[in-house]
């Protein structure tokens, strides 16, 4: 009998998880696992006492379900994707729907919206985020795909989706193809810059201004109180606070080796593929990737100076408060690029993305989670076809109040021998972006020099020139 409204696929912990969230909304669940013996499990211990019923193949599975059919796929990305996918298209009919929540690549979202489209499927790619809590108790949901899957699916989502404080789900439909997945993957980068921001912060006030780790905690837990607030703040006050069971800080005994799973590496290559200058979230993989250098770095620290260490004679209470702009504008930089980058894409796609839709998805449940990403859905309220969030008056206002702070940072971290590649590639971007004259004048010389690859002229734009620069034949 078809009694289910959805199915999941892939009992680990990401599926587990949003199963009994979909359970406690009032959806009746159908699960499936590739090890079959996970699906009595999941019924007789975590999902006891739920609506949520099981299936011993894809085919009594799908007989459960009622229609058009809804299979929610959460399974290690890559090739279980496409073996699901595979042995799912016979037991389908036209109309139904398979929804990959796993972390896709997007191209390969691209691919199967097409491969099931011609085969009149509905495919969804869905950007899920925050973990096994969000999972839980609500993430952050991020779809895209065939939009005729959406009024199938808006309810179950957005029932299941974290809510902001206004009631608005985390979750609205983003775009064509894999544009679910793109998003989802340039929110991973994102995250990756902001850990590294504070990152630098936290050396800034452990190397330069030598707080003890109590001290640390309970800047992050004030900053938290301003326009920072934010999870990521938020457990960076508790991280430093943590005691190991000797009653001293377990932080610094940590190796200081940052492992990545590739998201944010995505994020960089697409960047670099899309010309777009994604900075700020290149530079913190770059971050990650010097970090896990950690013997040679041990060799080079005994070999290598920098400048003399002097002890910081300033203001501390006055430098704390630089370091917490720095990082707000440095921030403000990042989340810049990654829309330019998504603007890009949408271009490059022909996807029509919803700004601040996406922004207010990311407001809740993930792991950049912040007041701040409400501004960012004001900005794209006020102006849907707003060019760059810099452009905006109340990011332009914001950057302005932080800027002396910001150079102030930079330029005692450099004499401190400090690196903060974050902190200053959001600088330098600030102040490329706001230049009307770069050097590349330059370089177009250069490249026409060596190899005649002319350049246009500002008097004549659009007219490409070349120049016999030895003045020899
Ligand atoms: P996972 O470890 O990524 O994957 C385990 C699941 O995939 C199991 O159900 C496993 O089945 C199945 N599986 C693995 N290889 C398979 C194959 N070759 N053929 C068929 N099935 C296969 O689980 P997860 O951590 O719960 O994540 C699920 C998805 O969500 C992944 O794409 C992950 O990247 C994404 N995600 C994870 C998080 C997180 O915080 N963990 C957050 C957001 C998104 P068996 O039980 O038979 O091995």
């Amino acid at each position: 009998m078809a009694e289910a409204d959805v199915a999941l696929i892939g009992l680990a912990v990401m599926g587990q998880n949003l199963v009994l969230n979909m359970n406690d909304h009032g959806f009746v669940v159908c699960v499936y696992n590739r090890t079959v013996s996970k699906v009595d499990e999941f019924l007789q211990n975590e999902a006891k006492g739920t609506n949520v019923i099981g299936a011993h193949s894809l085919k009594e599975m799908v007989a459960k379900l009622k229609e058009p059919r809804r299979v929610i796929l959460l399974v290690k990305a890559g090739q279980a994707v496409d073996d699901f996918i595979t042995k799912l298209v016979p037991l389908l009919e036209k109309g139904d729907i398979i929804i990959d929540g796993g972390n896709s690549e997007y191209r390969d979202t691209n691919r199967r919206c097409t491969e099931l489209k011609a085969k009149g499927l509905l495919f969804v790619g869905s950007g899920v985020s925050g973990g096994e809590e969000g999972a839980r108790y609500g993430p952050s949901l991020m779809p895209g795909g065939e939009k005729d899957a959406w009024p199938h699916i808006k309810n179950i989502f957005q029932s299941i989706a974290a809510t902001v404080e206004t009631g608005e789900s985390c979750c609205d439909w983003v775009g064509g193809e894999g544009s679910g997945h793109f998003v989802k993957m340039v929110h991973n980068g994102i995250e990756y810059g902001d850990m590294q921001l504070i990152a630098e912060a936290y050396h800034l006030m452990n190397d330069v201004l030598v707080m003890d780790h109590d001290q640390m905690a309970k800047v992050f837990e004030e900053w938290n109180k301003t326009e920072l607030d934010s999870f990521l703040i938020e457990i960076t006050a508790h991280i430093l606070a943590y005691k190991d069971s000797d009653g001293t800080p377990l932080v610094p005994k940590i190796l200081d080796s940052a492992g990545q799973k590739g998201t944010g590496k995505w994020t960089a290559i697409a960047a670099l593929e899309y010309g777009m200058p994604v900075t700020l979230i290149g530079e913190s993989v770059f971050a990650r990737c010097l970090s896990a250098l950690k013997t040679e770095r041990g060799h080079a620290s005994r070999l290598l100076r920098g400048p003399e260490t002097v002890s910081f004679g300033e203001d501390k209470q006055k430098f704390l408060e630089d370091i917490r702009k720095a990082l707000y504008a440095s921030k403000i930089i990042s989340y810049a690029q990654g829309f330019m980058l998504l603007r890009q894409a949408a271009k490059d796609f022909n996807w029509s993305l919803n700004y601040g839709g996406i922004a207010l998805m990311w407001r809740g449940g993930c792991i950049i989670r912040s007041v701040f990403l409400g501004k960012i859905k004001e900005a794209f309220d006020r102006n849907p076809n707003l060019d760059n969030l810099l452009l905006d008056n109340f990011f332009k206002q914001a950057i302005q109040g932080c800027q002396v702070s910001w150079r102030r940072v930079i330029t005692s971290a450099i004499q401190f021998g400090i690196p903060v590649p974050c902190f200053s590639t959001a600088l330098a971007f600030y102040d490329g972006y706001r230049h009307a004259t770069l050097p590349a004048n330059l370089i177009q010389a250069q490249r026409d020099y060596f190899g005649a690859h002319t350049y246009e002229l500002l008097s004549n734009p659009g007219v490409f020139v070349h120049t016999n620069w030895t003045g020899h034949g």
